[in-house]
């Protein structure tokens, strides 16, 4: 065909086959890579990341032209498919009018693959989202055609054709509406040739950001972090940047300045949040920053919006994303910069299907894009620490919070001398803070990481424990909703008016708290307080959250009592006390992070204490307060925490010093999870600097049905896990009924 020889860019016609010209198409299916379909004379002009349409067996699939990735290290490329003779070969259907998938996404898309283990397909299938890449139909607008020589004329006609000659063509609705006629006038009016079809343009559905429109001034210690940030973003090329700095110290205030060099170098950023509650807020900043909203990414949005947004971002029309980690496989056409705020945060690792480190990959995705990245946080993570003090990443740093607020005072409240009322949870010494706050018309905040009334409930007679039938977890009880339920596989049932075991009646005892029993401790303390609940239960959007933030920020509330939503980067200027309910909860685990983790959220939730003029005052209630994480907290100073947190992880090469790959086996039976967690353990790799343990029972040992075991793989920095596992599962078949989920660098211990 001539306008293929046109075409500058060479089609993907495999150069060593000789024989009927073929492409690689790679599908949103679990499969170990792509099928080679045959070219139709139609089509020679394919072209790497076209979408197009090819048969799979009997069916019809949507895939992508796909074309092999040179940057991946050689141990880190899958094993070859099988070549199908081109006898064999079944031609591609037809190609899709889309936007192809760029370049720089489908070598991250090959590279997360190859990374967290999983079939390139299905991180394809993120990537492709199927309802994004539908088209975006278009609108018909109607306009004045020659009118035919019979028309009936009304006075609602005239109006009609005189709108549409004057403002159109416009949707039949909007016509009608200007008119202020019924729709079926508009109809009857094309039925009858007086008004002909246009398509309509979509216009593009995000306006620009203006980096010109509301610069702020900046305060001494953020000019130079500005500068900074503003000169990387403005030149581009790849590099990571941790930004660190004390809450309110002006992080987002100064990382807009990134985007505003960014958006003057015309390219495309990327702000990813640990949770997408916190969009509402962020969106509200970004939009007096810059005169227009940001795009939003998440799972909850509409298939519409997120057709047209996927487009949008491939077109260059959305400038700005910003959303959860999902957001990473958007089709970006020219991206310049990643920021990824409160880079610490867990939320960042997705825990089921393909399991990736958003904040990891992010890094990945800038490498390939030749972007900058910004890593922001009050409390880095170990692993960023480790990689500043390598020298891998750059640092800079904010001491002191903006406008001369000053950082809360924390302290601790010892539980063995202050204990709080039999039956009750909250300590004196906290009650009176609590008093004397709100008698001065500030406001408090109790923080309670854990949703429901009570995690345990227990019979007094016979000492039964109500129990997930599918899972090895208690079941919560929420009183509000008179349910309890299993955090983990969502089961619940009506809360049992007797023992279910023995039938005593009245003898069900809820044991601890949850911020539903917090909450009724409080309105019988403070019966005159407004008291606002933020739970993850009781919000139920973005919306909600930002709706009860709102009712914060107006003073509408004395007392927030919350679980982890409450921590999050919220700015509540009248708060001036929160009271830290059980400072010892997440200790308890006793995974490798969890005085990490610790550390970074209680200063999270500290950090929405005094961020306006009134100085703040954080209480922490502990039953061992000489621990080193609420010493950490006391005395404000991370670094030696976190070098200490270091030098207890580096001997026995626990990351960031070394790296872990989890296998985690799941089975219809205990049986079969044994015997596949012993084959495992059987055929375990060996050699110098690797080392397994377990394989043992995970504590989840039964998840919603399925029996679990775990085995862990920890090996010296310099070796790359990936090989060492892949061959580990070629010499293991899992038993009937049981699977084996790989989990690189693991987050979760469960
Ligand atoms: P962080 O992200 O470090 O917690 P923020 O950027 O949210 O800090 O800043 C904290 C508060 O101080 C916000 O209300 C922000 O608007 C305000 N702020 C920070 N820097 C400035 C500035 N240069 N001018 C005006 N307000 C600022
Ligand atoms: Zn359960």
């Amino acid at each position: 065909m001539v306008h293929a020889s046109l075409n500058k860019r060479p089609p993907v016609r495999k150069p060593e086959s000789a024989g009927r010209p073929r492409v690689a198409v790679l599908l949103p299916l679990p499969f170990p890579g792509p099928f080679d379909y045959a070219v139709p004379p139609a089509l020679t002009d394919l072209q790497p990341g076209d979408i197009v349409s090819v048969p799979l067996g009997r069916r019809t699939e949507t895939g992508v032209v796909w074309d092999p990735t040179p940057a991946l290290p050689p141990e880190f490329t899958p094993p070859p498919m099988k070549a199908v003779a081109d006898g064999r070969l079944k031609p591609v259907i037809s190609r899709l009018d889309q936007p192809p998938l760029p370049g720089a996404l489908r070598r991250f898309v090959d590279w997360v693959a190859a990374y967290t283990l999983s079939p390139p397909g299905m991180v394809l299938a993120m990537a492709l989202r199927t309802a994004a890449t539908a088209p975006v139909t278009p609108t018909t607008g109607w306009a004045v055609a020659e009118p035919p020589p019979d028309l009936r004329e009304t006075p609602a006609r005239r109006r009609v054709l005189e709108i549409a000659a004057s403002d159109g063509p416009l949707p039949g609705t909007e016509l009608a509406r200007r008119a202020g006629v019924g729709t079926s006038v508009v109809r009857g009016l094309a039925d009858a040739g007086a008004l002909r079809a246009v398509v309509l343009k979509p216009a593009p559905p995000f306006a620009a950001p203006d980096p010109a429109h509301c610069p702020p001034t900046l305060g001494d210690g953020q000019q130079e972090a500005a500068q900074s940030l503003r000169d990387l973003a403005g030149t581009g090329g790849f590099s990571v940047t941790l930004l660190e700095g004390v809450t309110g110290s002006g992080k987002t205030e100064i990382y807009m300045e990134a985007i505003a060099a960014c958006l003057e170098r015309g390219r495309q950023v990327l702000v990813l949040l640990p949770e997408i509650a916190l969009s509402a807020q962020w969106t509200g900043r970004f939009t007096r920053r810059f005169g227009a909203e940001p795009a939003l990414w998440h799972s909850d949005l509409s298939p519409r919006l997120r057709r047209v947004t996927w487009h949008a971002v491939a077109e260059g029309t959305a400038r700005v994303v910003v959303g959860a980690r999902s957001a990473l496989f958007l089709p970006f056409a020219e991206l310049g910069l990643i920021i990824v705020d409160e880079e610490h945060e867990s939320a960042f690792k997705q825990e089921d299907g393909v399991t990736y480190h958003a904040r990891d990959m992010a890094v990945v995705r800038a490498r390939l894009d030749r972007a900058p990245i910004l890593l922001v946080s009050a409390t880095p993570s170990l692993e960023t620490l480790a990689n500043v003090g390598a020298g891998r990443y750059r640092h800079l740093a904010l001491t002191a919070r903006h406008g001369g607020a000053t950082m809360p005072e924390v302290r601790t409240i010892d539980m063995r001398a202050h204990p709080p009322e039999r039956g009750l949870f909250l300590s004196p010494v906290l009650t009176e803070a609590m008093q004397a706050t709100m008698a001065r018309g500030e406001q408090a905040m109790l923080f309670l990481n854990r949703r429901g009334y009570a995690p345990l409930t227990l019979c007094r007679t016979c000492g039964h424990r109500l129990q997930c039938p599918n899972c090895t977890a208690w079941l919560v009880e929420h009183r509000a909703r008179r349910v309890i339920t299993c955090h983990h596989c969502g089961y619940q049932e009506p809360t049992p008016p007797t023992c279910p075991s023995c039938h005593a009646e009245a003898s069900l005892t809820p044991i601890g708290p949850g911020v539903e029993r917090i909450t009724e401790e409080a309105r019988a303390t403070f019966p005159d307080a407004r008291l606002l609940v933020m739970a993850s239960d009781t919000l139920p959007g973005p919306a909600a959250t930002a709706d009860a933030v709102a009712q914060i920020a107006r003073r509408e509330v004395d007392l927030v009592i919350g679980t982890q939503i409450v921590a999050k980067g919220w700015h509540f200027p009248h708060l001036t006390l929160v009271g830290v309910v059980d400072a010892d909860l997440g200790l308890g685990g006793g995974d490798l992070r969890a005085a990490e983790r610790t550390v970074q959220l209680l200063h999270q939730v500290a950090g929405r204490a005094g961020r306006a003029e009134a100085p703040g005052t954080v209480l922490l209630q502990s039953y061992c307060t000489e621990h080193p994480v609420m010493q950490a907290l006391v005395s404000g100073d991370f670094a030696s925490f976190m070098r200490q947190e270091a030098e207890q992880r580096r001997p026995g090469f626990w990351p960031p010093f070394g790296r872990l790959a989890a296998l985690i086996v799941s089975a219809d039976t205990p049986e079969a999870a044994d015997a596949t967690a012993r084959a495992l353990g059987a055929g375990a790799p060996r050699g110098d600097g690797l080392q397994v343990l377990g394989p043992a029972p995970a504590p989840l040992a039964i998840l919603r049905g399925r029996h679990r075991r775990r085995l862990l793989l920890r090996a010296r920095r310099e070796i790359a896990l990936q090989p060492i596992v892949r061959q580990w599962l070629e010499r293991v078949a899992p038993e009937r009924g049981a699977r084996i989920d790989v989990d690189i660098d693991p987050v979760s211990f469960l």
